[in-house]
């Protein structure tokens, strides 16, 4: 089964909206075993919808098309299909009601020219939309020579197409496949390693038509592995998850720090939580992102102390009265270290946080990365060598912080 997906809108092939529906769906319909061999852009020109749907008819079996189905003169998805169907557009008067109903419920007026949401291509079923007014469009289209194409379209609002797709769109597919199946996701977050490093840990989970699949990608230096599994129910896809989990933690360790939307200082924080500790922060380097993350960080009860964010060795000696920094080099661990202690020291947190960089991480370049961590017992040091691209040096060496603890 091969698809092809259509997004639509001046926005979109204008540039000043980012297409994240193609994507969005690429990733969905490949999970459900179909290929998808073409994504096409087009604007709100009637002649070229209708052009590229009568392509997309031809030449694969199911399209999926988000946007341009809104009320206004520029919408030209209903009316494309249709043509590029051979077939008329008639008022399907449920829609129409339903539509009328959703305005009322606001206390307002439906406007006229919202009607033609309620128009569908002759043969066409509406795929109900939640939380807009524009129903979706199901149309199948008889080929002379092969089985029909299924046409789906979908508003280009994320937050509508999204659940319209999960409760109509892919179980159509599914069972247009004969397949009666749902498909779970399990993230595993992973940070201190890097990409490549990680794939070659897991030669075996990351092959290419393993079942369940493992995925890898990587975003700011947190790499992300997603299983996913296919299976009757959410149960049997739990089940056919577990040793595929289970050997990725035995193999990674504490690289492996948390799962789906946990951050690093999700997973501090927590840990801080649970022994009643705090920390605080003293960073040189990272522009004051540890202290933001930390501060944000689920669960809502504070764990962060307090923070300073230092601009200067000349600075962190006069705030911690330590004659030694003078003759230091910024690169020292002793800067990252003697930031630790005193914050901990001065604010009175279990843990303390140093971050110092040397050249300062802004400027570019190699640099060099300390960082501190002043326990209760001991103070532990790493460095780094932070030779990463500039756009993400401050967030990896946050990072970097916020794993050590
Ligand atoms: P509406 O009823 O809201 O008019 P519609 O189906 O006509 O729905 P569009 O008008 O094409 O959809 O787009 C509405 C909004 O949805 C756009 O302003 C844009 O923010 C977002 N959007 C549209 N297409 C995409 C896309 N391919 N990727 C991401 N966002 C999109
Ligand atoms: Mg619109």
């Amino acid at each position: 089964m091969r698809a092809e997906i259509i997004a639509i809108g001046d926005e979109i092939i204008t540039g000043q909206r980012l297409d994240t529906n193609t994507q969005w769906l690429a990733e969905r319909l490949t999970e459900l075993g179909v290929d998808v061999a073409f994504h096409t852009t087009i604007g709100d020109n009637l002649a070229d919808n209708v052009e590229a749907f009568k392509l997309a008819m031809g030449r694969v079996d199911v399209v999926v098309a988000t946007g341009g189905l809104g009320p206004t003169a520029d919408d030209l998805t209903r009316e494309s299909i249709a043509a590029a169907a051979g077939v008329g557009l008639v008022r399907d008067e449920a829609s129409l009601t339903y539509i009328r109903q959703l305005f009322d419920r606001r206390g307002r007026t439906m406007p006229e020219r919202n009607a033609v949401q309620a128009d569908f291509p002759e043969g066409a079923t509406a795929i109900p939309n939640e939380h807009g007014t524009a129903p979706g469009v199901e149309l199948h289209v008889d080929r002379a020579d092969r089985l029909p194409c299924s046409v789906f379209a979908l508003p280009g609002v994320p937050a509508e197409m999204r659940p319209m797709w999960e409760q109509t769109v892919a179980p159509a597919i599914a069972s247009a496949r004969g397949e009666a199946r749902v498909i779970r996701h399990r993230r595993i977050k992973c940070f201190g390693v890097g990409e490549s490093q990680l794939e070659a840990m897991l030669p075996d989970l990351i092959r290419r038509g393993r079942e369940p699949s493992v995925g890898i990608t990587v975003s700011d230096a947190t790499i992300t592995l997603r299983i996913t599994a296919a299976g009757p129910d959410d149960d049997a896809c739990r089940r056919a998850m577990e040793p595929t989990a289970a050997t990725i933690y035995e193999i990674l360790g504490t690289i492996a720090y948390g799962e789906e939307e946990d951050e690093l200082e999700d997973v501090d924080s927590r840990l801080l939580v649970n022994r009643h500790q705090t920390v605080a922060v003293a960073e040189w380097a990272t522009g004051g992102l540890v202290s933001e993350w930390l501060a944000k960080a689920a669960p809502v009860e504070s764990v962060l102390a307090g923070g300073f964010l230092i601009g200067s060795l000349k600075q962190l000696e006069q705030l911690t009265g330590e004659p030694a920094l003078r003759d230091a080099a910024p690169s020292d661990s002793l800067v990252a270290t003697t930031a630790a202690e005193w914050v901990r020291r001065t604010i009175g947190a279990d843990y303390g946080i140093g971050v110092a960089a040397f050249p300062p991480i802004q400027n570019g370049g190699a640099a060099k990365l300390c960082i501190s961590i002043a326990g209760p017992d001991r103070t532990r040091r790493l460095q780094f060598d932070s030779a990463t691209h500039p756009a993400i040096r401050q967030a990896r060496a946050a990072k970097q912080a916020l794993n050590a603890l």
